[in-house]
């Protein structure tokens, strides 16, 4: 059994009413774990320890040399320690070994990138009239609330955590409660490097609990949340008490376009990889295919064929191409999902069921499903199900294919399949997201800017961008010549 406490003001501790969680592995059904259920008073705990940690400025006082210089170390015991974190990541979360591990070495290499961001130049002067002399300077925001989902327990904490801390934040920071294994080891990371005590507290526990509180602290400076819309939501409602500032990665529902002249072979394939890579538990899916009408029926041919392939399994298991879905409670609502398709009027082209056989009983497996026959007002169409199934839609021309990847309230990301250059450039200008691909799906980079436009959310993680989030932006002006203004009589 794993041992997992929370780490609030440099000391490990169990939940103030000592409650636990159990944490589940989602390929077996067995517990884990049993993690501490933060409380409101815990929430405090940590951020009062932030806050004076900030105030005191033991983190944000030193020079982003030595902030870096931590960070540094942090990115080398992340290495060290990646095959045993890869293996915990695949036990809670079930993500396959493969993904687990990629997870890790992009976690310190975030790490790294963030490091030497911020030794970069990063203010601003400006010719003002004399004798006035004025300058930007970026400080950091506070105390600064990190909510994360579960689906990269550790990547999507790193994305944030990095920049938080490189910035000369102090943080207060929240795992989700299905997956908080990985994000302990981070901060027993954190311990060992030496990280000042209160700059980094981690409470586990209840979204509209300790999420809440974090949300709703006047202590709290800012918000950072990745997770669903509706949660994104109401975390804005309740930050808007403080006016903290706010940055949410939401939800999805991401078109991925199919033209006729493009390298058929490399869309089906990347087509596949965008909605079952991570089990499709994975906010920039391509989970709406849209196929120019000429090769439609080719293409849904050779998708499904290739779909009914996927080796699904446990991820511990190297042959695994994909794992099971997080949870029970997830597996059930992929499920509902797949059953409301099928009422809405959809065809099941292949999947739609769970899967029993093979010693799979104990785990939320869910096969790869593919709906055809699909109308752009259904809910399947329009809703993000987060799971392996994908509905595949037929196109006329450019103006169509545009006009459907644009209509749903989300618009994070987004992919073009053409070999015509030019057209495919033109339908990615017209396509809302903020991530998209030509040509390929999912590659992306700590060094780029990752965030959504509409509903899909505020703001962007990574890159020089995701480094603004945690910055203020401070104005100063000079008087070089120390006299009076004279504006009044005397
Ligand atoms: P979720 O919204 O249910 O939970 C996310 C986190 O918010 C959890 O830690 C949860 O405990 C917390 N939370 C829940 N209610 C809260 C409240 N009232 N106040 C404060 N915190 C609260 O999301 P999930 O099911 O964990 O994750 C899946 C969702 O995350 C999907 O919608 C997916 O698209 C999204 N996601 C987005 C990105 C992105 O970069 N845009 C990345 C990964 C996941």
């Amino acid at each position: 059994m794993i041992n997992l406490k929370m780490y609030i003001d440099g000391e490990w501790r169990d939940s103030e009413n000592m409650e636990t969680r159990p944490v589940i592995n989602p390929a077996n059904g067995e517990v884990i774990a049993y993690a501490p259920e933060g409380t409101v008073a815990d929430a405090r705990a940590a951020i009062y320890a932030a806050r004076k940690a900030f105030d005191d400025g033991v983190w944000s006082d030193l020079s982003a040399q030595e902030r870096a210089s931590y960070l540094l170390k942090i990115a080398d015991k992340i290495d060290e320690r990646a095959e045993e974190l890869t293996q915990l990541e695949t036990q809670d979360n079930g993500k396959p070994l493969r993904e687990a591990g990629f997870d890790m070495a992009d976690a310190a290499s975030c790490f790294r990138y963030y490091a030497g961001l911020i030794r970069n130049p990063d203010g601003q002067t400006y010719h003002v009239a004399d004798p006035m002399q004025a300058m930007v300077v970026r400080e950091p925001v506070g105390v600064c609330g990190l909510i994360v989902p579960w689906n990269y327990p550790m990547l999507m904490s790193v994305w944030k955590i990095a920049p938080a801390l490189a910035a000369g934040n102090t943080i207060v920071y929240k795992p989700s409660e299905v997956t908080p294994v990985t994000p302990m080891k981070l901060f027993e990371i954190f311990e060992e490097v030496g990280l000042p005590k209160g700059v980094a507290n981690m409470v586990m526990g209840a979204g509209p609990v300790v999420g809440h509180e974090i949300s709703a602290h006047p202590e709290v400076d800012m918000v950072s949340f990745t997770g669903g819309t509706k949660t994104g939501k109401q975390i804005m409602k309740t930050a808007a008490d403080t006016m903290k500032k706010v940055s949410l990665e939401l939800g999805g529902k991401s078109p991925n376009i199919i033209f006729a002249d493009a390298d058929f072979e490399t869309a089906v394939d990347y087509a596949l990889f965008g909605i079952f890579a991570g089990s499709g538990q994975v906010c920039s899916s391509g989970s709406r295919i849209l196929v120019e009408e000429s090769i439609y029926d080719q293409f849904v041919e050779r998708y499904v064929e290739r779909a009914k392939q996927i080796k699904v399994g446990p991820g511990n298991d190297p042959e695994t191409e994909m794992g099971p879905l997080v949870s029970q409670q997830h597996m059930e609502k992929v499920l509902y999902y797949i059953d409301l398709g099928k009422q809405e009027g959809a065809t099941v082209a292949c999947g739609g069921n769970r899967i029993t056989t093979n010693g799979l009983d104990k785990g939320f497996f869910v096969e790869p499903t593919v709906f055809v026959d699909v109308k752009q007002d259904m809910r399947i169409v329009q809703e993000e199900i987060f799971g392996p199934v994908v509905c595949i839609q037929k196109f006329k021309d450019e103006e169509e294919a545009i006009k459907l990847a644009n209509d749903t309230v989300y618009g994070l990301a987004g992919g073009v399949f053409s070999n015509d250059g030019a057209k495919a450039m033109r339908v990615i200008k017209k396509i809302r997201s903020g991530i998209t691909w030509i040509n390929a799906y999912h590659p992306t980079y700590n060094e780029a800017p990752w965030g959504g436009y509409k509903q899909s959310g505020i703001g962007r993680s990574l890159g020089t961008f995701g480094l603004d989030e945690f910055q203020e932006i401070k104005q100063i002006n000079i008087n070089l010549q120390v006299e009076p203004i004279g504006w009044f009589s005397n």
